[in-house]
């Protein structure tokens, strides 16, 4: 198996370029390609119940089956805190998903709109979290009561509450 790293990714029939951290190549001792491409994630936290990691996942397979003229069945997400790999079987219903999402994404970008961000608790180990800043951007979230209660928290205050 060989592996490559950080390897650009494009899929022109569904528009979408990005970068797998890791792409494990079956080969041959003359470095042939011999097997389908495995794409591996890898994540700080721990494996998820919903399927924000599966969907990169298959948005990568589907660029790796595109690039490479092969069918990619299946990828991992490594997890750091656990330290452990989930094997994500591309099936179908993550296809279609990605097909959404990024028809959905087009859509947004298409119409310079940013979607308002909901405060979740996966927001807790997003890498996002610091730019998205969902705890005042949110639809039921006032940015002023945000702003002064950062500030006061930063004073080691207390600041006002927003409703629940
Ligand atoms: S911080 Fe923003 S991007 Fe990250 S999970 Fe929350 S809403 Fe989504």
């Amino acid at each position: 198996m060989r592996t490559v790293r950080a390897l650009p990714l494009l899929c022109r029939g569904l528009g979408l370029t990005g970068k797998a951290d890791q792409v494990e190549l079956p080969v041959d001792s003359s470095g042939r390609l011999i097997g389908s491409p495995r794409p591996v994630e890898h994540k700080r936290g721990r494996p998820k119940r919903l399927d924000h990691d599966r969907v990169q996942l298959a948005a990568q397979a589907l660029c790796l089956e595109e690039m490479f003229g092969l069918p990619v069945p299946v990828g991992e997400l490594f997890y750091a805190q656990v330290r452990r790999r989930e094997t994500v079987a591309i099936d179908d219903r993550l296809r279609k998903l990605v097909e959404r999402v990024t028809a959905e994404v087009r859509d947004n970008l298409l119409a310079n709109r940013v979607p308002p961000a909901e405060r979740k608790p996966k927001c807790r180990s997003c890498s996002l979290l610091h730019l998205c800043m969902p705890g005042g951007t949110g639809p039921d979230r006032d940015p002023r009561r945000y702003l002064a209660r950062s500030l006061a928290s930063s004073l080691g205050e207390t600041g006002p509450e927003d409703p629940p």
